[in-house]
């Protein structure tokens, strides 16, 4: 048990106003490894208040320079703590540690590092106008902003947003997942350590529906970065209307992953499991839905399903594992209710379909799961399971292909796996989706733009295109005339 956890607001630690708390569950044991502080509406007025002292204190009078390098060493001293953070991350979400350790918690860090160097290289323009008027651009931060995240990325996608909010000069309040807390309240421990200037980071662990909701309704943020469910999504959108936030949204996908026959089709098995099965499918752009040319159907499906079969759950704090748990009793209930609808429908189940077992009689572990015989119009070809479950559906040729991947509501991104580099650019130029991979799926860089087309949402995070959310733009005019 890793005992009780406070709310961090204005730099220090303390119980909800109601002294409310919430269990932490560890998915690969079903046992309680923590409680946190359920934040109320009045911690949140708190947060806010502190979060917009610090703004207009001394984070606005800090120079940038100071400011990046503050965050480099926030970086720094996460790098000390890895291991530490890796094993939360696995805790909580049920990630095998693998993926904690040498992938998401270095790409946090490295996203840390990489807007660390932004901070003073925001910059304006000057502007030739038609008088003589002396007229530039100041790149001005946003204020008090709100970085609400989901639990399959739980630092990596609150670091999305944390790390470039601050870059900018804005002071944050971050509300993690219910499910998954723990490696949120580190990085607030690691922020009061360095020294960030109390009020700049604020972390609020409490529900949705009354922390989350709160924050959105708030007359004092500013902007409310989001990642999650496209009608959670939706919800947000409307209530922060009331207040005009910025707002940049990060919805669901139901991403097609189109395997041409002139592909290296060992690459694209590879491809298609990994699209899939990495984070246990619970990844946004996960490829869930493998559009498969006719004429190579056969064989490459029956390849994918036997490659399947060999992927075993296991513990995911053995460094072996490369499926862990899925994330919580309720997901896993609900990746099985869309396997059971796909049989109903039709699909045929060509490896995987059931929990499974570690061999501990606990934790909730599923197959890694595969569906062939796929119709454009069934269920699982359309709604985002967000868990290890692979749609297989077939095309006739380049049109079709491209024309089932588009029939979707969502638009997040895609995957193109060919030999022939004028087909691949010409379908990533035809593809509605944020982020288009040819011969490689699942592959993200802090430098690289991400982001969604359609209900998969806008606005972009990462790379330079995410200071673009974060700042807004003041135009000075000054007036020469007297000099002439
Ligand atoms: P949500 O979108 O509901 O949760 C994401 C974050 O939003 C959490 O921090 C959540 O808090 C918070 N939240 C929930 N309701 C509100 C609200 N009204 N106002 C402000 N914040 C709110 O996802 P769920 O965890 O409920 O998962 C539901 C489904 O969404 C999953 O089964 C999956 O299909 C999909 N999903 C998609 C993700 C993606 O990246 N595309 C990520 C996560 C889920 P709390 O945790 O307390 O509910």
């Amino acid at each position: 048990m890793l005992g009780r956890k406070q709310l961090l607001i204005g730099g220090e630690w303390r119980d909800a106003s109601d002294a409310a708390t919430m269990p932490v569950i560890n998915p690969a044991t079903e046992e309680v490894i923590a409680e946190v502080a359920s934040a109320s509406r009045a911690d949140v007025d708190a947060a806010v208040e502190a979060a917009r002292a610090a703004f207009r204190g001394p984070w606005a009078q800090m120079p940038a320079r100071e400011r990046g390098r503050l965050i480099w060493k926030l970086a720094e001293r996460m790098q000390e703590r890895l291991d530490e953070l890796s094993r939360l991350e696995t805790l909580h979400n049920g990630k095998p540690i693998t993926e904690s350790r040498h992938i998401e918690v270095p790409m946090a860090i490295e996203c840390l590092q990489y807007f660390a160097g932004w901070a003073d290289k925001i910059q304006g323009d000057t502007i030739p106008v038609k008088s003589s008027a002396l007229v530039y651009t100041r790149r001005e931060p946003l204020g008090v902003v709100a970085a609400i995240v989901p639990w399959n990325f739980p630092l990596l996608l609150a670091m999305w947003k944390v790390a470039p909010a601050l870059a900018t000069g804005n002071t944050v309040i971050l509300k993690p997942a219910s499910q998954t807390p723990l490696t949120a309240l580190l990085l607030g421990e690691i922020a009061v350590e360095v020294g960030l200037p109390a009020g700049v980071l604020n972390v609020l662990t409490g529900s949705g529906s009354t922390a989350g909701q709160a924050l959105v309704e708030h007359p004092g943020i500013d902007k409310i970065a989001f990642t999650g469910d496209t009608s959670t999504g939706k919800n947000i959108m409307r209530s922060a209307a009331e207040t005009l936030k910025h707002l940049t949204l990060e919805l669901g996908g139901k991403s097609p992953n189109i395997v041409f026959p002139d592909a290296d089709l060992d690459a694209a098995i590879r491809g298609a499991t990994v699209g899939i099965f990495y984070g246990k499918g619970e990844v946004c752009a996960a490829g869930s839905r493998l559009l498969v040319d006719r004429s190579i159907k056969q064989e490459f499906i029956d390849k994918v399903a036997a490659r399947t079969k060999k992927m075993v759950a296991g513990d995911p704090l053995d460094p072996k594992t490369r499926l862990g748990a899925i994330s919580s009793k309720g997901q896993l209930e609900r990746v099985l209710r869309y396997v059971e609808v796909a049989k109903q429908e039709g699909a045929s189940l060509v490896a995987g379909g059931s929990r499974t077992d570690i061999g501990t009689g606990k934790g909730y572990f599923m197959q890694p799961t595969v569906f062939a015989d796929v119709t454009p119009e069934m269920t699982i070809a359309r709604e985002e399971i967000f868990g290890p479950v692979l749609a297989a559906i077939e095309f006739g040729d380049v049109d079709e292909a491209i024309a089932r991947a588009n029939d979707s509501m969502y638009g997040l991104a895609a995957g193109i796996w060919t030999r022939d580099i004028r087909k691949a650019h010409y379908v990533a130029s035809k593809l509605q989706a944020g982020t288009v991979w040819v011969n490689t799926y699942n592959v993200y860089d802090t430098a690289a733009p991400f982001g969604g087309y359609k209900q998969s949402g806008f606005g972009r995070e990462l790379g330079q295109h995410a200071i673009d959310y974060y700042t807004q733009t003041k135009t000075v005019w000054v007036d020469l005339s007297l000099l002439h």
